[in-house]
This record gives structure tokens, C-alpha cells and sequence, in this order.
């Protein structure tokens, strides 16, 4: 259970609530391309719309740098967030995110009104966590929410400084579900628990490793990282993405799972190009015998095979990071196969946000998991059993 006060435990009308969300939308020519980010604040903000607070929204976009860049702007968000909403959503338009537009915006509010601000990372201070600019957010509202679970594993001004100088803070309802669909998996998982790990870094997972490994009954390990396990056990790569320095802590990590009882299940073939694109030629081989000049795209079929009859007996399933590279038609095979196995069981399933979370949904398994994470980074983090700043600096119950 979590112990943080929520948005249920808040005594909202008539108060200022500043709420951090993640808007952090994908866009092109000022168009949003996937809107999910969007339509998963919703329910915060209408909560706190009905309770007649004065609904004041912040959010980054991007990485401007502490510059107003006019191409990562909020205004798309606002626009928006108003159709969704069936109300108005005022855009406080202010190169310097809390400036004369945004206070006099807010002083303009009645109950159940929303504004939203300018990116927040508009100013330098913001992921410093500088105490000026987290001031200035606190000195617009009474109250903080924070509903931003995809930048809470990061200490800002508008994630962790700003709770110092409110009267009051809470999680919103979309960190609180985020929290309990990573958290009972990962904590008090229905068993067989699976875990699947992909994506191209070792080094990015390393410690999600080393902590899934307390947890689970089996752990796969496929995508770029799974050609370091491949050399540990002895085997050739030819080009293939490869993390030599990782080698001694994948054996490590081979060891531990032997010790455990885990079920570890590395790719046992391997699809195979001379060049790093969709339109060339490919072939499968066994995954510790690439030729040289030869790289690893994607598992091969016998791999597909092996994980998804893994997956096939989970009662829970965790996936983070692609089995291949899915940008390539001809390479994503390996990852629809998985996404497709967990689409079809009768089990709790979370994909970790990121990459994942793109290819399930851009391959149409999206409403067929239990939880897709907003937050790639954060769900890591979550995963590696750290505390996430964003949480920690809330109000407890
Ligand atoms: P990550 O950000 O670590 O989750 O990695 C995601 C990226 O890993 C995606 O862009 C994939 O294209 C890439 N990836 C997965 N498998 C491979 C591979 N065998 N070789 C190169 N890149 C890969």
C-alpha cells in the first residue's frame, strides 16, 4: 500500500492546485502524434475540476535547455487538453514559465478552471532543482499534485522542489495506478512471475538485472544486450552489439541465477546482416557462432519459440526494452512474437514504458496488456527497486 496522500485525500475547493503532468507528447509540425500521455492525466484533473479547485497545470516537453524554444511549447498540449476537457483550457503563454501572463492567468481563475504553463524546462533552474524557481511554481498555488509518474525518478523544481514551499502535497491517480500495477508485480507477483529484458544497453539494465533476479522464476534476456550474455557463455558475435566491460558481471549474473533456482533464458539463434538496415540480407544462425562482419538484428525463430512458451505459463509478465530492432520491418519479429505470446495469456502483464510501450502499441497489442507504463526511464528505476524522488518528496497519509 502506498503511504503518500492522493488526490482522494485532498480538501480542494476554492484552493490553487498546481499539478505536474507528463505532456511530454511526441510531435511533429506542432501536431501530437500519440496523445496516450494525454488522455492518462484526464482523470486527475477532472477529479480535482469537480472537487472546484483551481486546476493550474505544468508539464515539460522536450529538452529545450533552460531556452524558450517556440517549437517545444505547451500551446498544442492546451489546445488539446480543451477538446478533451469540453471546457476551457487557458494557455499562460510566458517565455519564463511563471511571469506576468502566468500570475495574472491564475488570478483570473474560478473554481474548476484550468490553466496550463509553459514548459517548465524553459528555465535552466528547473532540473537543477534550484530553490528560486521552485518558489515561484509553489508561489501560484496552495497545493501540489504530482501526477508526473515518466519524470519522477528525476529531482526538479516541479517534482521534488516545489513540494517544500506548498501547504500541502499528493500523488495524482495516474502515479498511484503506476505505483500499484509495477509495485504488486514486482513485489507480490501471482507466480510463475516472468520478466523479459531487452533494448541495446546491459549497462542500462544492470541493476534491474540484479534485482528482478531476487524476484523472478524466469528472466529472458534478448535485443542488443543479449549478445554480451552470448560472449560470457563463450560464444561470437561478429559485430553485434556488444558491451565488452559487461562480460564478467553477465557471468555474474548467469551464476547468481543458477544459485537462485532462476530460469534464465538467453536467445539460442539469432537473425543475422552485414549492414544496419531493413532492405538487406539477412539469415539466421546459432546466436554464439556470428561470422565476422555479421551483426545480430533480431532473435531468430527457434528463440521466438523458446520465450514465448516461457511466457505461456506466466502469471505475471514484466517486459522492458525490444527483442530486436523493430524499427526495421524485417528485424521486428522477435518483438512481436513476444508481445503477441503476452497478449495471449491469461495473466497480469506490464510493459515498462519506452520502447516497449511504442512497438505493443504501434504493433496493436495495446489494449491487450494489463498496464503499459507512461514512463520508460521511471518504470526502470522503479524496477531496480529504487525509490523514485518524485513520490518520496510527497506529503505521507
Ligand atoms: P533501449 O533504449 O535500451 O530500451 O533500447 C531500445 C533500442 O534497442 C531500440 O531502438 C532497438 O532498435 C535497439 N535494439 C534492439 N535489439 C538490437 C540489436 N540486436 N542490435 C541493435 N540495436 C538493437
Amino acid at each position: 500500500m502506498l503511504n503518500k496522500k492522493t488526490v482522494d485525500d485532498l480538501q480542494v475547493k476554492g484552493k490553487r492546485v498546481l499539478v505536474r503532468c507528463d505532456f511530454n507528447v511526441p510531435l511533429q509540425d506542432g501536431v501530437i502524434t500519440d496523445e496516450n500521455r494525454i488522455t492518462a492525466a484526464l482523470p486527475t484533473i477532472k477529479k480535482l475540476i469537480a472537487d472546484g479547485g483551481k486546476v493550474i497545470l505544468c508539464s515539460h516537453m522536450g529538452k529545450p535547455k533552460g531556452e524558450a524554444k517556440p517549437e517545444l511549447s505547451l500551446a498544442p498540449v492546451a489546445k488539446r487538453l480543451s477538446e478533451l476537457l469540453e471546457q476551457e483550457v487557458v494557455f499562460a503563454k510566458d517565455d519564463v514559465v511563471v511571469g506576468e501572463n502566468a500570475k495574472a492567468a491564475v488570478a483570473a481563475m474560478k473554481d474548476g478552471d484550468v490553466v496550463l504553463l509553459e514548459n517548465t524546462r524553459y528555465r535552466k533552474e528547473e532540473t537543477k532543482n534550484e530553490e528560486n524557481y521552485s518558489k515561484e511554481l509553489a508561489s501560484l498555488a496552495d497545493v501540489f499534485v504530482n501526477d508526473a509518474f515518466g519524470t519522477s525518478h528525476r529531482a526538479h523544481c516541479s517534482t521534488v522542489g516545489v513540494t517544500e514551499f506548498v501547504e500541502e502535497s499528493a500523488v495524482g491517480y495516474l502515479m498511484e495506478k503506476e505505483i500499484e500495477f509495477l509495485g504488486n508485480a514486482v513485489n507480490n507477483p501471482e507466480r510463475p512471475f516472468v520478466a523479459i529484458l531487452g533494448g541495446s544497453k546491459v549497462s542500462d539494465k544492470i541493476n534491474v538485472i540484479n534485482n528482478l533476479l531476487e524476484k523472478v522464476d524466469t528472466l529472458i534476456i534478448g535485443g542488443g544486450m543479449a549478445y554480451t550474455f552470448a560472449v560470457a557463455k563463450g560464444g561470437k558475435v561478429g559485430n553485434s552489439l556488444l558491451e565488452e566491460d559487461k562480460v564478467p558481471y553477465a557471468q555474474e549474473m548467469m551464476k547468481k541465477a543458477e544459485e537462485k533456482g532462476v530460469k534464465f533464458l538467453t536467445p539460442v539463434d539469432t537473425v543475422i546482416t552485414k549492414e544496419f538496415k531493413n532492405d538487406t540480407e539477412y539469415k539466421t544462425v546459432p546466436t554464439g557462432e556470428i561470422p565476422d562482419e555479421w551483426g545480430g538484428l533480431d532473435i531468430g525463430e527457434e528463440t521466438r519459440k523458446l520465450f514465448a512458451d516461457a511466457i505461456k505459463g506466466a502469471k505475471t509478465v514484466v517486459w522492458n526494452g525490444p527483442m530486436g530492432v523493430f524499427e526495421f520491418e524485417n528485424f521486428a519479429k522477435g518483438t512481436k512474437a513476444v508481445a503477441e505470446a503476452m497478449a495471449e495469456i491469461d495473466a497480469t502483464t506490464i510493459i515498462g514504458g519506452g520502447d516497449s510501450a511504442a512497438a505493443v502499441n504501434q504493433l496493436g497489442y495495446g489494449d491487450k496488456m494489463t498496464h503499459i507504463s507512461t514512463g520508460g526511464g521511471a518504470s526502470l528505476e522503479f524496477l531496480e527497486g529504487k525509490e523514485l524522488p518524485g513520490v518520496v518528496a510527497v506529503d505521507d497519509k
